[in-house]
């Protein structure tokens, strides 16, 4: 497939507002595409340039984007950067700078989508010294051969922001259409593979096989998720349960297979090397080939230390053996979703639960089973005391649905309105705080995944968290005018409320009360943010109480 009708397709749905009309183009141009083009194709659509479950990053930010453009179009730097400035969506200035230059162009070489996809490999394989030389060179070999449409998606692949309305539900709804599968294969497929544009090459080469995924070693699943809920009324719909406790620490992963380790953080990132001494004990504690689900904590002096020490140990990956020595690290596991080769997710938590305690010798979390509502109040009050963030509620039957936050893992802890937004924007501080962003910009994301502004947060952030956050922000801008700047939205904040409002000032239809930054959450991705869908429940729970 020339890339060039890959942009077309693109610029299709994006003037395509109805989710509908999307899968059925998608589903129209599934069959034509040979094996190799189509899994690419699926990824390429939802702005994803590897399988889910892969670790490899472009590692191409704005900065090297803009220093491509100018070369191409054979401008300054400052000329580019203000023009999207001015301009907003990074896509389009690309369009229209490089529609510029169509004039003065001799010679340039078709793009295919293959040859496209070869070259952002070759771009995330580089390291070393001339690593972002290299990158750069091979942007400016894509966006110097690129028509301006293709131009426009390029950008937008590079910066992995395709923003066409193309989400994981439609890319399944295509799928099913395309193929003649039924939706649920699809979704227990994608569960355990974890990469969309596999399914998608599965249901046309070999359907039968997307039936009997296996889960890989070393090729991680989304994290089962919890929401919120009661004892009382969980008791009440399922007699007995299973009661753990909720630590406060980091989710990881973690994959044992022919000798090899290797421990994966909840935005399936490999940790490894900065968990070192994490791996080693959970080596030592099976002799069997595993994928294991659990939670790591610090404990500082016999205490669980709280969430943040975690974090700033596993950022400081270069002097582990330092950090190594102040806080001692303890996992706790709880779950098994493959053993041996065979794939467990299907079977019941109950049967899973006696795996792993067959398979492990050591850390495995402790639990309570039992129907009475007492018993487990009593269990959530010594968790809290024991430093816990409160207790986990499971359905003894219930599967392990990877990615899926659902009524099957409830989670009890004490009451404080948190939500977990991402943040798109700032403005500049004034005063003192000149140099630093003084407020954010936050969204939370509708069905389809994309972001709608809900809030502003600047309180509750201290000094040392503002010189944080400017440090991890200034990669991130892609856009600045005036006092404001726009972010590629990548870094999810929870944040306190005392209220949601409905609101005509910010595309979510809310607005939130008095919100107050809680912490970084380092740990989550874009797409676990707060959907509208939940702060509507949340509202109309809210006006109910009231
Ligand atoms: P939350 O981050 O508030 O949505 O709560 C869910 C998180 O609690 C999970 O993603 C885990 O990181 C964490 N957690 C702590 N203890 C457990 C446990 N026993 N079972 C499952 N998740 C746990």
């Amino acid at each position: 497939m020339q890339f060039v009708e890959f942009a077309e397709i693109c610029n299709t749905i994006e003037e395509t507002s109805s989710r509908l009309a999307t899968a059925d183009i998608l589903a129209e141009k599934f069959p034509s595409l040979t094996e190799e083009e189509l899994p690419v194709f699926v990824r390429f659509m939802r702005g994803k340039l590897f399988p889910d479950w892969s670790s490899e990053k472009l590692g191409f930010g704005p900065n090297l984007l803009y220093d491509a453009l100018a070369y191409v179009i054979g401008k300054k730097r400052d000329y580019v950067v203000s023009a999207i400035n001015n301009a907003g969506d990074v896509g389009k200035v690309v369009e229209s700078l490089l529609e510029k230059r169509e004039q003065t162009m001799f010679f340039s070489e078709e793009l295919d989508l293959l040859d496209v996809n070869e070259r952002f490999l070759l771009m995330a394989k580089s390291s070393g010294r001339r690593s972002q030389q290299e990158r750069l060179r091979s942007a400016q070999y894509l966006l110097s051969n690129a028509t301006p449409l293709e131009g426009r998606y390029l950008a937008r692949l590079m910066l992995e922001e395709m923003r066409i309305g193309v989400g994981e539900g439609v890319v399944k709804d295509a799928v099913s259409k395309a193929f003649g599968i039924p939706a649920d294969v699809i979704e227990h497929a994608h569960q355990a593979l974890n990469d969309l544009g596999e399914v998608a090459s599965l249901a046309k080469t070999d359907p039968s096989q997307l039936t009997e995924v296996h889960i890989t070693a070393f090729r991680p699943v989304k994290m089962m998720l919890a929401q919120q809920g009661s004892i009382t009324s969980m008791v009440e719909t399922h007699g007995k349960l299973a009661a753990e406790n909720k630590y406060d620490g980091s989710r990881f992963q973690f994959h044992k297979s022919g000798g090899k380790c290797a421990i994966y953080s909840r935005r399936l990132e490999e940790m490894t090397a900065s968990l070192p001494d994490v791996v080693g004990m959970l080596d030592k504690a099976t002799d069997h080939d595993v994928i294991i689900d659990g939670e790591v904590i610090a404990i500082m002096n016999g205490k669980p230390m709280p969430f943040q020490t975690i974090l700033r140990r596993i950022r400081r990956k270069h002097d582990v053996g330092d950090a190594q020595e102040a806080i001692t690290l303890l996992p706790w596991v709880f779950d098994i979703l493959a053993a041996d080769g065979e794939t467990l997710i299907d079977q019941p938590f109950l049967r899973r639960r006696q795996i792993l305690e067959s398979v492990m010798n050591a850390y495995v979390a402790p639990q309570l089973v039992s129907d009475s509502v007492d018993e487990i109040e009593a269990y959530y009050h010594t968790s809290l005391d024991n430093g816990n963030e409160g207790i986990m509620l499971k359905v003894l039957d219930s599967p392990y649905l990877p990615g899926n936050r659902g009524k099957l893992w409830i989670k009890i802890k004490p009451e404080v309105d948190t939500i977990d937004l991402v943040v798109t924007g700032a403005e500049w501080g004034e005063g003192k705080r000149a140099k630093m962003f003084g407020s954010f910009l936050l969204a939370c994301q509708d069905e389809n995944g994309d972001l709608l502004e809900i809030s502003r947060v600047a309180t509750g952030i201290d000094d040392s968290m503002l010189s944080t956050l400017y440090d991890l922000f200034k990669e991130k801008i892609i856009a600045e005018k005036g006092k404001t700047v726009s972010f590629e939205p990548d870094v999810v904040f929870e944040v306190g409320y005392a209220e949601l409002q409905r609101s005509t000032n910010y595309a979510a239809g809310y607005a939130l009360r008095f919100p107050r930054f809680v912490r970084l959450r380092d740990d989550k991705d874009v797409y676990e943010i707060e959907t509208l869908e939940s702060l509507t429940r949340r509202y109309s729970l809210q006006n109910k109480e009231e």
